[in-house]
């Protein structure tokens, strides 16, 4: 499959206080597929969020390029830029506070195609019932406000709203973390109905390695701002090769017959260091129980040492 999104060597930091930099984002380099789900994996603070914004431009970046269907998405004009903002499109992950308590669920899905100037009048009405059946609510839903609905169905309010303006990408932000667990399954069969009948290309960022297995063709493993791991979803829950992505696997609670069992259980040791003086050399060494005089030195380069398996470790060959 062609690439839909390549992103190289992608920095985005932030100016805090009178002089420090947050490197929330610290030289990415990854590619996402057309209509594949890459999930984007990592504890809080390490930078998914910033990652799933700077590739839409609801943030810019720092330095490096992201090429959206050959376009240098931070060297467009202005016309090219209304033409890429019709094509991609973030979902959130609180359905509470993502949508606007005054405005009806007609007009927060409408409101999209009114910017962009793509449908009115009938066709906006009708494409607001079409896209309410779409995601399993109804016509008589487009009156009401947004605390007539459950938290679920807010979430299907926000991907009515992401659909309406046919976005080829979509960055689903951590969509189904504030949702019931019982409720999670459906978003997520939701999202992969759409994907296979609309062609959608998507971004799913996750805190936890169990919330993406599912979806995700492809997973990325981010820590302190930097891609740790990025393999097909299988690889990397039946070989996870740095040591990062090891931990993770080995703190998912819920008994998993699909991981090996055998490995034990890795406890990580003390926080995540502040992205605002991180580490020289690999990110990862104040918690890893391998790091070598070199990974204090050098930071590790991301690279393929097996087919579509891409991992930065010094102690990976
Ligand atoms: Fe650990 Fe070194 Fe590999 Fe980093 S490069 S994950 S510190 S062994
Ligand atoms: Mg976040």
């Amino acid at each position: 499959r062609k690439n839909l999104i390549e992103v190289k060597n992608l920095k985005k930091h932030f100016k805090v206080g009178r002089n420090q930099i947050l490197k929330a984002v610290d030289g990415i380099s990854f590619n996402i597929r057309e209509g594949e789900t890459l999930g984007l994996v990592g504890e809080s603070g390490c930078g998914k969020s910033t990652t799933g914004r700077t590739l839409i431009r609801l943030y810019e970046a720092t330095d490096g390029d992201v090429i959206f269907d050959g376009m240098n998405i931070h060297k467009l004009n202005r016309k090219e830029m209304k033409n890429f903002a019709k094509q991609v499109q973030m979902i959130f992950q609180d359905p509470y506070a993502s949508l606007n308590p005054r405005m009806t669920v007609g007009d927060i899905i409408g409101e999209g195609m009114d910017i962009h100037n793509i449908r009115k009048g009938k066709e906006r009405t009708a494409k607001i019932y079409e896209l309410l059946e779409t995601v399993g609510l109804n016509r008589e839903h487009a009156s009401r406000f947004p605390h007539e609905f459950s938290g679920g169905q807010r979430q299907r309010i926000g991907i009515a709203r992401a659909l309406s303006i046919e976005p080829k990408f979509i960055v689903c932000d951590e969509p189904i973390s504030a949702l019931d667990v019982s409720i999670q399954a459906q978003v997520v069969n939701l999202l992969e109905d759409l994907q296979e009948k609309m062609g959608l290309t998507y971004l799913f960022i996750a805190h936890d390695l169990s919330m993406v297995k599912h979806i995700s063709d492809r997973i990325a493993v981010m820590y302190l701002g930097a891609i740790m791991e990025i393999t097909t979803s299988k690889h990397l829950y039946e070989e996870p090769l740095h040591p990062y992505t090891q931990a993770l696997l080995s703190a998912i609670p819920i008994p998993d017959p699909d991981i090996e069992r055998s490995r034990n259980r890795i406890i990580l040791e003390g926080d995540v260091p502040s992205p605002i003086n991180p580490p020289e050399g690999c990110k990862f060494q104040k918690r890893c129980k391998y790091a070598k005089d070199i990974c204090r030195e050098k930071a590790p380069e991301l690279r393929e040492v097996k087919p579509d398996h891409f991992v930065a470790c010094h102690l990976v060959k």
